[in-house]
């Protein structure tokens, strides 16, 4: 349902589930101040993702995906948990929040308090050498990148060293799809927040929930490409609507 009573409906919903989850895309991020790939005016008007984030590119051109990533590091590394997170970190408090999956790799839940989150395409704060996989701390390699250094360099085998963020054509690590799809199987309500579920699979997710039986709230924007699969749909920003789903009846 989609009008004034969809907040009541959603919030009955909540306070019947016992087993609660959530899948997150860029959107619930947008209100720390780090753009979606639809904001106007962002990083991502400068730097195509689907030209300097694939893996093809990559390949390719270091260079090229870190001096995006360069600029891309100023915006994640200061960005702080709005509302949307703390929300959810609350919730996982109540033992009634199965995990987060989520399709950022901004580390901003873990940063608000949860503990169960499914990193579907990886994370920024993360980095390994292509070469002898030797891994390596996001914020470091981002701070040599900041002082020049593209593409960064293994320090033991001088291979290329890649962030630990999926790239466009990149295979997904298989552990946290099959984390993802046990939280589906077994969640009674699944919040899906600030994705356009656009990206597969991880956009076919809340179908797999609902064929399990659950519930589906879509907290967004606007619509998404699967709004048939939401019980309830509830417009507007993730900061706003998701803890208002917690909280007193209005
Ligand atoms: P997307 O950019 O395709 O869609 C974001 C959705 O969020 C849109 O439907 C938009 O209407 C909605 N939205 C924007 N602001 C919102 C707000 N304040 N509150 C609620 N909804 C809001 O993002 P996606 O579906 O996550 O897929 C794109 C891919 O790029 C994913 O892998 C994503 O994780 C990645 N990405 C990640 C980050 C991050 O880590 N923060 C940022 C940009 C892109």
């Amino acid at each position: 349902m989609r009008d004034e009573n969809a907040l009541e409906q959603a919030k009955k919903l909540v306070a019947a589930a016992k087993k609660i989850s959530a899948l997150t895309g860029a959107g619930i991020s947008v209100d720390s101040g780090i753009p979606d790939f639809r904001s106007e005016g962002g990083i991502w008007e400068r730097f195509d993702p689907y030209e300097y984030g694939t893996y093809d590119s990559f390949l390719n051109d270091p260079s090229k995906f870190w001096t995006m990533g360069r600029e891309l590091a100023k915006v994640m590394l200061k960005a702080k948990p709005n509302p949307a997170h703390i929300a959810l970190a609350e919730l996982e408090q109540t033992g009634k929040l199965l995990g987060v999956i989520t399709q950022n790799i901004d580390n901003l839940h873990q940063a608000a308090g949860n503990t169960n989150v499914v990193e579907l395409h990886g994370s920024y704060l993360r980095a390994h050498c292509m070469e002898c996989k030797t891994d390596y701390v996001g914020e470091e390699v981002h701070q040599r990148v900041a002082d020049g250094e593209i593409p960064p360099r293994c320090e033991k085998c001088g291979g290329v060293l890649k962030s630990e963020a999926v790239l466009f054509g990149e295979p997904m690590p298989e552990g946290p799809m099959a984390r993802a799809v046990d939280i589906c199987n077994d969640t009674d309500l699944m919040l899906v927040i600030g994705t356009s579920l656009s990206v597969y699979p991880a956009a076919f997710l809340p179908q797999l929930a609902k064929n399990s039986g659950a519930k589906v709230i879509l907290i967004n924007l606007e619509g998404a490409n699967r709004d048939d699969v939401a019980d309830v749909i509830l417009m507007g920003k993730a900061s706003d609507v998701v803890p208002r789903l917690f909280g007193s009846s209005e």
